[in-house]
């Protein structure tokens, strides 16, 4: 099944009111050192991008809630109309049939556009990240990401939060 199919079952699936989707996202919290990471690259002019094959109705809610609104992202989009959820998929892929949007080809298409090499590196934890793996350069992975990787024999370093990522990317000097 793609992501969009799957996006799209789950979604017919759903009868709240907005005022009840969005008591639910409050439940779902942001990493407490992801702010940290955010910082960090601003100051070192690093691009840091959030990819998402999820939706952006609960992307936006939660940037914001966090006093993250000016973090740039990318997700499928999501209207709540009539208690439910309406998904538009703007994004095109260019070859991948799997994904809603295909992080490994938005790399792919990032790198092609600068004019130095560019090193990548990605941060996942689901199977929505498969396709990014094999595109980055150092590979953050947990979860069934790191199933994935670990089945695959793809190299990845394995973490439980953001401070692990800072501190493995300071050991690296890479921030
Ligand atoms: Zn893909």
């Amino acid at each position: 099944m793609s992501t969009r199919d799957c996006l799209l079952a789950e979604a017919a699936m759903v009868h709240a009111s907005p005022e009840e989707i969005y008591s639910f996202i409050d439940t779902i919290g942001i990493d407490s050192d992801f702010p940290k990471l955010l910082t960090i690259a601003q100051e070192k002019s690093i691009p840091l991008k959030i990819l998402s094959d999820g939706l952006d109705v609960y992307i936006k809610y939660l940037l914001e809630k966090a006093n993250l609104s000016n973090l740039d992202f990318m997700a499928n989009r999501a209207e709540l109309v009539n208690n439910t959820i309406e998904i538009t998929f703007d994004h095109t892929n260019k070859e991948c049939k799997r994904c809603g949007i295909c992080k490994g080809e938005v790399i792919t298409e990032f790198k092609e556009k600068q004019n130095e090499p560019y090193q990548i590196v990605f941060i996942g934890d689901g199977y929505s990240d498969v396709c990014a793996a094999k595109e980055a350069d150092i590979l953050f992975a947990k979860k069934d990401l790191k199933e994935y990787c670990i089945d695959k024999g793809i190299n990845f370093i394995s973490y439980d939060n953001f401070n692990d990522i800072i501190t493995e990317l300071k050991q690296r000097d890479i921030i």
